[in-house]
């Protein structure tokens, strides 16, 4: 199932689209199920999570002497991350696609400053309607650009939001919205950022957009999303 899903979305998906499959709460084995389908990037929520699927694959390549097994595996930190949880988080990922904080983004920036590592980020939006979503708000992301403080050791890739969850398409549309406007409001710094060497993909400095989850990606792709992170389509229902 896994398998066939991945193939039907990435036939499905235009293909500058990043496709993020969201494996929290889902074992390794169904990881290695799509990294065999051919998926190759991974969105997790929680550190401790995380961790321990990096741990496992560790395991797998020692135990098969295959040092360079899935070695091409790529890990995005999606969910809530306390800035005392860094340590769980930042050695192992390609990108943090949750900052939703200036106390976040600061965090990161010196933990980058004392273990020599550039962190790609993108800044988490808060467009929704419900009251539960984190991110930064329209006001907050205006003081941050106005502070006209740099963080050297985090590269500001673009933004990521999270839509309402309703059926209403009109008010998943007017969130999606907000972000391409936040987005265009960050263009700049992420212009910047992308002087930083090394700097994968994104050639033209655009930054990227993520927005779209199993329920709404259509839409998000339709209005431009240039990553999308899809779970439960890929597999199956989350058990809390
Ligand atoms: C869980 C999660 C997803 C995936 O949600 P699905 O509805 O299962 O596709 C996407 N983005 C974030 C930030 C998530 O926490």
């Amino acid at each position: 199932m896994i398998k066939e899903t991945i193939h039907r979305l990435k036939s499905e998906l235009p293909a500058t689209i990043k496709l993020v499959a969201v494996s929290k709460f889902h074992p390794f084995e169904a990881i290695e199920e799509a990294y065999e389908a051919g998926q190759r990037c991974f969105g997790e929520s929680r550190p401790q999570e995380l961790l321990a699927k990096v741990r496992e694959l560790e395991k797998i390549r020692a135990e098969r002497g295959e040092p360079d097994y899935m070695s091409d595996v790529e890990w995005h930190f999606i969910g809530h991350l306390q800035t005392n949880k860094l340590k769980m988080v930042l050695p192992y990922v390609d990108m943090v696609q949750s900052v939703d904080s200036v106390r976040l983004l600061e965090a990161i920036d010196a933990w980058g400053c004392n273990n020599n590592k550039v962190t790609d980020i993108l800044i988490e939006c808060h467009i929704s309607s419900d009251e539960s979503k984190q991110g930064f708000s329209r006001d907050e992301l205006l003081d941050l650009l106005a502070s006209g403080k740099s963080y050297p050791n985090v590269r500001v890739r673009g933004v990521m939001g999270m839509a309402s969850l309703t059926e209403d398409e009109a008010v998943v549309r007017d969130d999606f919205q907000r972000l391409l406007d936040l987005h265009d409001m960050v263009a700049d710094w992420i212009g910047e950022s992308h002087l930083l060497p090394p700097y994968a993909g994104d050639e033209c400095g655009c930054g990227e957009i993520s927005m779209g989850m199993s329920g709404d990606y259509p839409m998000a792709v339709s209005m431009g999303a240039t990553i999308i992170r899809i779970g439960s389509i890929i597999f199956g229902e989350r058990s809390y």
